[in-house]
Parts: structure tokens; sequence; C-alpha cells
């Protein structure tokens, strides 16, 4: 079933790993900016009367700096203008240090029964050169607010001076606190960010090699604690994977509003300005901020569908792939399964990565591109 997303894209603070739209410091625009998301809605809502939506997800920056009275006018909306299906999926990223009892409530009110918390590391110094603004401490106290609630904890590797103790406390800690899924992220020095100019251009980030068998040291953590592999950062107990990213990687169809957000629907990809005052003067003039759109050719479908389903544990459904598209997936993709057959597991109905080379599918998957 097709997804919502919602970018909020307010923060306290800029992070020093972040090249994500996020506007630390512009706080005193976030009920203009609420205001507009939700006119966006409203645009949209005649275009898209025939979808039934799945999931929503409220995605940032930090969705939980932002008065939660936006989150319950969003969930009204959708509700009101769109078809939101029974039982369906809906997630709010939060972060440590920017919630109570009382926004919990109203979240919980509005229909949010998801949770994603930015823990990245039990390890207070390795947050603090991240730039983050918690400690590990804000972490339990924000979960202790989360206590019976099905909620993700986020965990980074590949840290300056991170150590696998780090990693084995920091999933440890998210167990204990009761997360039911763990997502576990590379960190990734973005060229525009002070990580990049301080710590990887000195050499101070672990090497790839390194950050493979942290990631392989991980899996196995990760597994002692039950929690299942089902995409390559994705770990969940059984039932409690994440529907609507799930959804991503079945290419399904999902519309995003807000700043910077992007969508795919009915054979195209579409996305919004990253410009806050150019999203705002768009919506304010009634006109779409859509500043990238774009037809997928029927050639890059095929790849698209084959690139994300090998990223998830289940990989691509045979049959799937010839319903969609007409064609046999190991006729059209013969030359590069030939030439990555070692890599890969049939079992006649599903084609899946090896579990032990699904860390580096991206480079597994350079020859399908052709
Ligand atoms: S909290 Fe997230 S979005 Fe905000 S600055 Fe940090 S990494 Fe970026």
């Amino acid at each position: 079933m097709p997804g919502i997303y919602i970018h909020i894209p307010f923060c306290k603070a800029k992070c020093r790993y972040c090249d994500f739209t996020s506007y630390p410091g512009k706080i005193g625009l976030s009920d203009a900016y609420m205001a507009c998301v939700i006119r966006e809605m409203q645009f949209r809502a005649k275009d898209l009367e025939k979808y039934e939506f799945g999931t929503v997800y409220f995605g940032g920056g930090t969705p939980s700096v932002v008065d939660p009275k936006w989150i319950v006018g969003c969930m009204n909306e959708i509700r009101k203008e769109y078809k939101l299906a029974d039982g369906a999926e809906v997630t709010l990223e939060l972060n440590p240090g920017t919630v109570d009892a009382e926004k919990i409530a109203a979240y919980k009110h509005a229909g949010v029964n998801r949770f994603s918390v930015g823990l990245q590391s039990a390890n207070d110094k390795l947050l603090r050169d991240l730039g983050r603004i918690h400690t590990a401490k804000d972490f339990e106290v924000a979960c202790s607010l989360l206590k019976g609630e099905n909620f993700n904890a986020d965990i980074m590797i590949g840290l300056k001076g991170q150590t696998i103790d780090d990693i084995k406390n920091s999933i440890a800690l998210a167990a204990r606190c009761g997360a039911s899924h763990i997502s576990v992220y590379a960190l990734t020095p973005e060229e525009s960010t002070p990580i990049y100019s301080e710590e990887y251009l000195n050499g101070d980030l672990p090497d790839q090699d390194e950050v493979a068998d942290m990631y392989a040291q991980s899996v196995g953590i990760l597994a002692e604690h039950g929690y299942k592999r089902y995409e390559v950062s994705n770990f969940a107990k059984p039932g409690f994977e994440s529907r609507h990213n799930m959804n991503y990687w079945k290419r399904g169809e999902y519309i995003g509003f807000g700043v910077s957000a992007s969508s795919f629907m009915a054979g195209r990809r579409f996305t919004n300005t990253p410009d806050l005052d150019e999203y705002t003067k768009c919506i304010l003039s009634s006109h779409y901020p859509v500043v990238d759109d774009e037809k997928i050719s029927e050639k890059d479908a095929r790849f698209e569908k084959v690139m994300l389903a090998l990223r998830t544990a289940d990989g691509l459904d045979i049959a799937e792939y010839r319903s969609d598209f007409g064609s046999e997936f190991v006729v059209d993709f013969f030359d590069a399964l030939s030439k990555n057959k070692e890599y890969f597991d049939f079992d006649g109905r599903r084609v899946r990565i090896k579990d032990e080379f699904l860390y580096v599918q991206n480079q597994i998957l350079c020859d399908f591109i052709e």
C-alpha cells in the first residue's frame, strides 16, 4: 500500500555529520511552515483520491521539536482529505532531549503508533564528537516515556575512536530500553560537513574494512538480542519490521509533503525544493513546490526494482518481477547474474544476495546498471 511522508526540517542544533535538509535556529518559522505543509496536503488531495494509504511517516530534521498540535493537525488533515487504511502504521521520528510525557500523549492521541528514536551511540563522548545534543541518559528517559510502545532506535557505526564494545553497549542499551527495531547505519562523511573536512580528511575515521567488520559484528550482536536482519541496515523483533520502509524497498508508491520531500507516484519521481523560503512562497501562491520531476523509464524501473529488493533479506520475488514487467528477471539480467553468481542464492521463486555479501550489495549491483 502507498505511504505518506512528511518532512519536518527543524532541529535544535546541526550535528557535525548531517547533510539532511534541516534548519537549526529557524524553529521560529515552524508554525508558518507546518501550516504550509497542511496546505500542500490539501492541494494534492484531489489527485490522490483513488489511493488508500497504509503508512504515514513524520521524518526530519527532528519532528519532535515542533508543537505537537501540528502532528495532530497533519493527521486530522490526512483523515479528512485522504483514505487512510484501518490499522495504518504511523511513525514519528524523535530525538532524546526534545520530548516529554505530554508530547508523547499528544502523538499517541493523534494516531502515532510507532516511534523512531535517534540513539546513535551509548557513549557520551562519541555523541559529543558527533555534535548530538543528547546523552545516553536522555535516551533512557525518552524510552521510559515510550514504555510499551513500538519503537526503533538508530545506531551509528564507523565513528572516530569507536570500539566494538561501544557498539555492543549501544545495542544492549536499545534492547534493555525496549526497542522493537534497531537500524544500524555507517557514518557517511558527506563533503559539506565538518566531519568530512576535519576527521575524514585527517584520516581519523575507521577505514572501509574496519567499518565492514563493525557491521558484521553488529549483525551477530543484534541476533543475540533477538533482532533479525530484514534489510541491510534494519533489524527487528519478529513482526516489527517497518511497513513504511518495506514499501520503499518493494518500489511501492509514496507521496512526500514538505521541503525536500520526494514522491513516487504513477511512474514519476518528483521532489520538492530544499529551500525553506522558496517552499513557503510556492505554497502561499498556490503552486506545487516541485523542482525535479522525472518519468522513470522502463529500463530504470527494472533496475530500481532489483536494486531495492536485493537490499532486503527476502530478496526479489521472481513472479512479482514477471508480473510488473512482463519479462523474466534471469533473462533481463543474464550477463550481470552470470558474472556475479557466487554472491546469489536462488530457490526458484526468489533470488537473494547471500547473507555474508549483503553489506557490499552496492558493489555487486554495479554490473546490473548496464
Ligand atoms: S538531528 Fe538529525 S536532521 Fe537534525 S541535525 Fe542532527 S542528524 Fe541532522
